[in-house]
C-alpha cells in the first residue's frame, strides 16, 4: 500500500509547529514516547464491548489485563475504591455520571461556564443543558473565588440532585469540605471534576477530591499529562468524611450504574489502545519524577502571574494556587479583545485562548481575557527564568498587537529560545 504523505507531511507540519512555540493553553500537554508509542499499537485492532472478564466479544483476555493494569494504577494513584477508564473524553465521563444519577428534567448545579465552569456543567447547548435543569453557582466578583455562600443559597432554593464542582478556567483551591456540606444538607451528590488540576492532586500538591465526593471524574490529557480521554473514580464506601455511613452495598450499586452508563449507556467499544496509553500515564504519574514536574508547574505559574502582576497584567482572583491563570484584560489595555490578543500571540507563536472572564462586557467570541497555564511548557523542561522572558514577550506582543514587526521579531526570538526545550524533557 502506498504510504499517505499527505496525512503524514501535516503530522510533521504540527510536529513542527509544536516545537518552536510557546504553549500556554492551560488544557494542554505533551506526552511522553512511550504514551505515544502505546497509542500507536496493535490494541487498536480489538474490540472489546464490556469490563474486564465480561466481554461481548472472544480474544479479550490481553486487554483485560491491560484494562485491570489501567484501573489498578489509577486507583493507587488517587486513593480510589472505583475506575472506570474507558469514556473516550472528559465530556463523555461527565455526561455518563449524569445519565446514572438523573433523570431527565432533573435539577443539578455547576459552576456558571461564564464564570470558568465547563459545557459538560449545565451549558444549554450541551446535552447536561439540554436534557437536565442546571443551576448555575457564580464567582464572587470582588474576590473572583468561588462564592460558596449563594452556592448554598441556591442550593438550599432549589433542591438539586447533584452538585458539581471543577471548572475549566478557575486558578484556584476548591473548598470540598464545603460542597460536602452543602450536598449533604439538601441530600444531592457531590461530584467533583478535576480535569484541570487532577496531575497537581495526583502529586499531593492540592486536596485529593476522592476523599470528599461521591463521584470524581477527569481528563487524562491535561496535567496528568496521559492521551486523550476521560474516567470515573469513587472513594472508600461512599461515605462522608466524617464517618457517616451510607448502607452497605450503596458502593457497588452506584458503580454498577455508573459502569451502565458509559457502556451501554453512550459508548460502545472501547478504545483499548487509549486505555493502554493510560495506563502508562498513570504509572509515570506514581513515579517521583511526575511529582518533581508537578512542583515545578505549580512554581512557573505563580512565576509567571507574579511577573505579569508586575507589568499591570490583572489576574483574575489575584494570583494562581494551580496550574493555570486568567489574565482579565481590562485594567490595562481597555480596548483589547481576548480574540485579538490571542491572534496577536499565536502569530508570535506563543499560543494561549481568548477566555471570558468573570462579570464580562463582551461575548464568547470577543472576550476580556486570555487563559494561561503551565503544563506544557514545564514538561519541555521551563524553570522560573524562562516565565520572567515569557511575561516580557507578551508585554511586547500585547502593546502593540497589530504591528508585522513587533510580532515578526518576538517570534524570531520564541522560536530561537525553543530550540533549546525537547517536546519531552522528564
Ligand atoms: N471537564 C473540564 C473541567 C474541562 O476543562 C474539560 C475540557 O477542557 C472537560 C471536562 C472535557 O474534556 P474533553 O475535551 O476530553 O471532552
Amino acid at each position: 500500500m502506498q504510504r499517505d504523505n499527505t496525512i503524514f507531511e501535516l503530522i510533521e507540519k504540527e510536529h513542527q509547529r509544536q516545537l518552536k512555540g510557546i504553549e500556554l493553553i492551560a488544557s494542554e500537554n505533551f506526552v511522553s514516547e512511550q504514551v505515544m508509542e502505546a497509542m500507536g499499537s496493535y490494541l487498536t485492532n480489538k474490540y472489546a464491548e464490556g469490563y474486564p472478564g465480561h466481554r461481548y466479544y472472544g480474544g479479550c483476555q490481553v486487554v483485560d489485563e491491560v484494562e485491570q493494569l489501567a484501573i489498578d494504577r489509577v486507583c493507587k494513584l488517587f486513593g480510589a475504591e472505583y475506575a472506570n477508564v474507558q469514556p473516550h473524553s472528559g465530556a463523555q465521563a461527565n455526561a455518563a455520571v449524569l445519565l446514572a444519577v438523573l433523570k431527565p428534567g432533573d435539577t443539578f448545579m455547576g459552576l456558571n461556564l461564564a464564570h470558568g465552569g465547563h459545557l459538560s456543567h449545565g451549558s444549554l447547548v450541551n446535552t447536561s443543558g439540554i436534557l437536565y435543569k442546571p443551576v448555575g453557582y457564580n464567582l464572587d466578583e470582588k474576590t473572583g473565588r468561588v462564592d460558596y455562600d449563594e452556592m448554598e443559597h441556591l442550593a438550599l432554593e432549589h433542591k438539586p440532585k447533584l452538585i458539581i464542582g471543577g471548572g475549566s478556567a478557575y486558578s484556584r483551591e476548591w473548598d470540598y469540605k464545603r460542597m460536602r456540606e452543602i450536598a449533604d444538607k439538601v441530600g444531592a451528590l457531590l461530584m467533583i471534576d478535576m480535569a484541570h488540576p487532577a496531575g497537581l492532586i495526583a502529586a499531593g500538591l492540592l486536596e485529593n477530591p476522592v476523599k470528599w465526593a461521591h463521584i470524581v471524574t477527569s481528563t487524562t490529557h491535561k496535567t496528568l499529562r496521559g492521551p486523550r480521554g476521560g474516567i470515573i473514580l469513587m472513594g472508600k464506601d461512599f461515605e462522608n468524611p466524617w464517618g457517616l455511613k451510607t448502607p452497605k452495598g450503596v458502593t457497588k450499586m452506584m458503580s454498577q450504574l455508573l459502569n451502565s452508563a458509559v457502556f451501554p449507556g453512550q459508548q460502545g467499544g472501547p478504545l483499548e489502545h487509549v486505555i493502554a496509553a493510560k495506563a502508562v500515564a498513570f504509572g509515570e504519574a506514581l513515579q517521583p519524577e511526575f511529582k518533581e514536574w508537578a512542583k515545578q508547574v505549580q512554581k512557573n505559574a505563580k512565576v509567571l502571574a507574579e511577573e505579569l502582576i508586575k507589568r499591570g497584567f490583572t489576574i483574575v482572583s489575584g494570583g494562581t494556587d494551580n496550574h493555570s491563570m486568567l489574565v482579565d484584560l481590562r485594567t490595562k489595555y481597555p480596548d483589547l479583545t481576548g480574540k485579538v490578543a490571542e491572534n496577536a500571540l499565536v502569530a508570535a507563536d506563543i499560543t494561549v485562548n481568548k477566555n471570558m472572564v468573570p462579570f464580562d462586557s463582551r461575548s464568547a467570541f470577543q472576550t476580556s481575557g486570555i487563559r494561561l497555564g503551565t503544563p506544557a511548557i514545564t514538561t519541555r523542561g521551563a524553570k522560573e527564568d524562562l516565565m520572567v522572558e515569557i511575561a516580557a514577550f507578551i508585554e511586547e506582543v500585547l502593546n502593540d498587537p497589530e504591528n508585522p514587526e513587533v510580532i515578526a521579531s518576538v517570534r524570531k526570538r520564541v522560536n530561537e529560545r525553543m530550540k533549546e526545550y525537547p517536546l519531552f524533557a522528564y
